[in-house]
């Protein structure tokens, strides 16, 4: 059977390896494809590439995407390089985090489009740090759309939902110190995974205690809060004295982020090396009610949702542009072996996307 380009657009990215930090070859095949549809666009040194479709104007949407995937993991059932499709479900490495995202963004180059549209395609999103030189940064440094429409996946259960904000991503590092001693002589030192272990039991009592947090009418978002990471101990006879547990907290986009730092570092000596907000769309935001008016008239329902995880839609609110996220990967299938994309999403986010864009197929 023949692919429809869209599709073979998504197994050809696919094909190309484009693990963060090694986006050269990707990009490649973006501007090979820009350049036939002759669209206008500009690569910088990092592999971000910008391009402008549509109408002259200075306030265009954005499309965003991330080139970059995480590497493979085990378990996998075939080449995760080597596309496999069956039953109308593609599997490989990225399909839903987020190729099928990209294959829309290069399709949207052959729509008639009404609106102005700027594609953004970053890098190292999956490897960066929430700031500073990687992800959307750079193109926010530089443009400045009326709003943006990351295509990261979106569908959840068999439906593509509208995800209209995101919790924070706060990383707490405690450092105990103690005193070293021989083990066969603890009492003469002080023993820094005790007090650590204090800590983790805290952390644990605090995390069974967080609740949904209502959000929109209808919407509420679980917080939560969980040791990551604990370094201590050199030796099995030396008391040790030193340890240090790292804690993740996710942060409900309308909790204080400063009352919940205050909160964990009244727990032990905390410092804050990671502190990125979340956001929320307000109910009523006219960019969220077109978005979800677009969906409903399309998809014949509209639902918004907060994502547990951070997301770089976050990044554009932060600076002022209005974002949502929606595209045809399965939310809970990133970065799992044998990745699966449901192709007939690729249609009903198209659809959904033309609508908004004014664009249909040339
Ligand atoms: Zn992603």
């Amino acid at each position: 059977m023949a692919l429809s380009p869209l599709y073979r657009a998504l197994a050809e990215l696919v094909r190309i390896p484009s693990v963060s930090g090694d986006e050269g070859a990707i990009a490649d095949y973006v501007c090979v494809r820009l350049k036939d549809a002759g669209a206008v666009f500009e690569r910088d040194a990092d592999n971000n590439v910008i391009a402008f479709l549509g109408p002259d104007g200075d306030d265009p949407l954005c499309l965003c995407g991330h080139l970059d995937t995480v590497p493979a993991g085990k378990g996998w059932d075939h080449d995760p390089l080597e596309p496999r499709l069956a039953d109308g479900v593609m599997t490989g490495l990225g399909v839903s985090d987020m190729k099928s995202g990209l294959a829309l963004m290069l399709d949207a180059v052959t729509w008639d489009l009404e609106v102005p549209v700027v594609l953004a395609f970053i890098t190292n999103e999956e490897e960066g740090t929430h700031e500073g030189s990687d992800g959307v940064t750079p193109f926010l440094a530089r443009y400045r759309p009326r709003a943006a429409v990351v295509l990261e996946p979106t569908v959840v259960d068999g439906r593509l939902l509208v995800e209209a904000g995101c919790q924070g991503d706060l990383v707490a590092r405690y450092v105990f110190e103690g005193r070293a001693a021989h083990s066969s002589r603890p009492e003469l030192g002080d023993n820094a995974i005790t007090k650590a272990a204090r800590l983790m039991a805290d952390v644990e009592h605090r995390a069974n205690g967080l609740r949904p947090i209502p959000l929109h009418s209808g919407m509420t978002v679980d917080p939560s809060l969980a040791v990551t990471i604990v370094d201590a101990g050199i030796r099995s006879n030396i008391i040790p004295d030193r340890a240090t547990v790292t804690v993740n907290r996710r942060v409900a986009p309308v909790e204080n982020m400063d009352a919940v730092m205050e909160d964990l570092a009244a727990l032990g000596p905390a410092e804050f090396p990671m502190v990125c907000p979340g956001y929320i769309l307000p109910e009523g935001d006219a960019f969220l009610e077109e978005m979800l008016d677009v969906c409903r008239r399309t998809l014949g329902y509209a639902q918004p949702y907060c994502a547990r995880g951070w997301g770089d839609a976050a990044e554009f609110t932060a600076a002022g542009i209005p974002a949502v996220s929606l595209g045809p990967g399965i939310l809970r299938a990133c970065h799992e072996p044998n990745e699966p994309c449901v192709l007939a999403d690729l249609d009903r986010c198209k659809a959904v996307l033309q609508r908004l864009l004014g664009g249909t197929a040339r």
